[in-house]
């Protein structure tokens, strides 16, 4: 049989993959960049890039900063306008810029970027269907029966990814879980230059409702939950979001005119308020697949990039030091834990004191108004 052999394979091409790849650019080492999709690909999102993108994509190469700053179709914003179930505004300024960019764009930046180089093998269109690791190396068969071996598989293929779902016990826990709805709207009115927006409505806290501007007039709009009150109140989050367009004073007017590009399409959210099994003998898993995502904001772009990088650069020590087995990968978990742990833990506490007092967001949102102080605090908490 046809063995297609590689050193490692990286299972998904999202922002946790293709920063992976990066990371091994310069490795020397054969890698296998396998998706389903193929690309550029839509990824259900709400597009917000964190302000410290550029800084990451820069430790693993300053050039690659440099392209992601004078990427033009990102839309940039430092302030994040908070409304409160009163609906009093609350304006958090950030120093450093984010940005609103569309997946379709900003994931298809990194995978560009990650296969200019000769030692990525892109496996597009491809979909992942069993993944055994032995003590020897990890076999992989595709979607078309195609055989791949590797030394070691990193596992970057979203929530309930199959890495995960072959080589550990992880299962959802719709504790720490959320689902979250969007769609492009073009025409939305009265968005502020420079920021973007949750909306917090009495009985959906924690849940929220975004606006987030986007270049050509367009917005990403949308409307999120933790899975147990979702299921809980059984709220249909399509509905929902659909009923606080139409029926919100504030919001309403703002959409009188506007149209929407696309349907309203929804996803997971695997929140970053446990710990599950991230590494084992011959595989990390990264992003999503890591269930990595903050638990308060729901933002996880960023903590892909952070772990596909990690991922990478531990990948390399492996490889010089033939080192494949669980207690090697062990380092890898250290450092995404260290990093993400203790802001993940702080936001996740935020997260259930607001759902157990959610006039808690009328509260600050009120002193905030008048205190610096309080903006500046709750600004570094989100
Ligand atoms: C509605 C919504 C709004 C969100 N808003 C934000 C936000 O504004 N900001 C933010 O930072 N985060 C946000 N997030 C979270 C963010 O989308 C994820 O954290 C992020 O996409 C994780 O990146 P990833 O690379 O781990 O996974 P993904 O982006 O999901 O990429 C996984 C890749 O793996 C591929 N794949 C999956 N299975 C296989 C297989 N078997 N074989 C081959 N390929 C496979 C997929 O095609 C995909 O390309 C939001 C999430 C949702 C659902």
């Amino acid at each position: 049989m046809n063995i297609q052999k590689f050193d490692i394979a990286i299972c998904g091409a999202g922002p946790a993959g293709s920063t992976c790849a990066l990371a091994l650019a310069k490795s020397g080492l054969k890698v296998a960049l396998i998706d389903k999709s193929t690309f550029p690909r839509d990824k259900i999102c709400g597009d917000a890039l964190a302000p410290y993108m550029g800084q990451v994509l820069g430790t693993i190469d300053p050039k690659l900063k440099e392209l992601y700053s004078s990427f033009e179709q990102k839309e940039a914003v430092n302030t994040l306008r908070i409304f409160a179930p009163n609906t009093k505004a609350l304006d958090l300024s950030f120093p450093i810029q984010g940005a609103i960019c569309s997946r379709m764009d900003f994931d298809n930046f990194l995978f560009e970027q990650a296969t200019k180089y000769p030692n990525i093998y892109p496996l597009l269109g491809q979909s992942v269907k069993d993944v055994e690791a032995t003590s020897e190396h990890v076999n992989i068969t595709l979607g078309d029966q195609t055989k791949l071996q590797a030394q070691l598989i990193i596992g970057c293929d979203g929530t309930q990814g199959i890495v995960s779902k072959k080589l550990t016990d992880n299962k959802v826990d719709l504790h720490h879980h959320s689902a979250a709805v969007r769609a492009y709207y073009s025409n939305v009115t009265d968005i502020q230059p420079g920021s973007f927006e949750l909306h917090y409505f009495k009985g959906l806290v924690p849940g929220y409702f975004w606006i987030f501007p986007l270049p050509g007039n367009k917005a990403n709009v949308g409307f999120g939950m933790l899975s147990e009150t979702t299921s809980e109140r059984k709220v249909n989050l399509r509905e929902k979001m659909q009923e606080l367009i139409e029926s919100v004073p504030s919001i309403k007017d703002r959409f009188k005119d506007a149209e929407r590009l696309t349907p309203v399409k929804g996803f997971g959210l695997p929140l970053g308020s446990r710990k599950i099994t991230i590494s084992g003998e011959r595989f990390m898993l990264c992003g999503d697949a890591a269930s990595l995502i903050d638990p308060l904001t729901g933002e996880g772009i960023g903590q892909a990039v952070i772990s596909g990088r990690y991922a990478g650069w531990h990948a390399i020590k492996c490889f010089e030091q033939q080192d494949f087995s669980a207690e090697a990968m062990l380092p890898y978990r250290k450092m995404v834990y260290d990093k993400l742990w203790k802001a993940n833990s702080v936001r996740y506490r935020v997260q259930r004191l607001i759902t157990r007092f959610p006039w808690l967001i009328n509260s600050i949102t009120n002193l905030g108004v008048h205190s610096k102080l309080v903006r500046k605090l709750v600004a570094k908490l989100v």
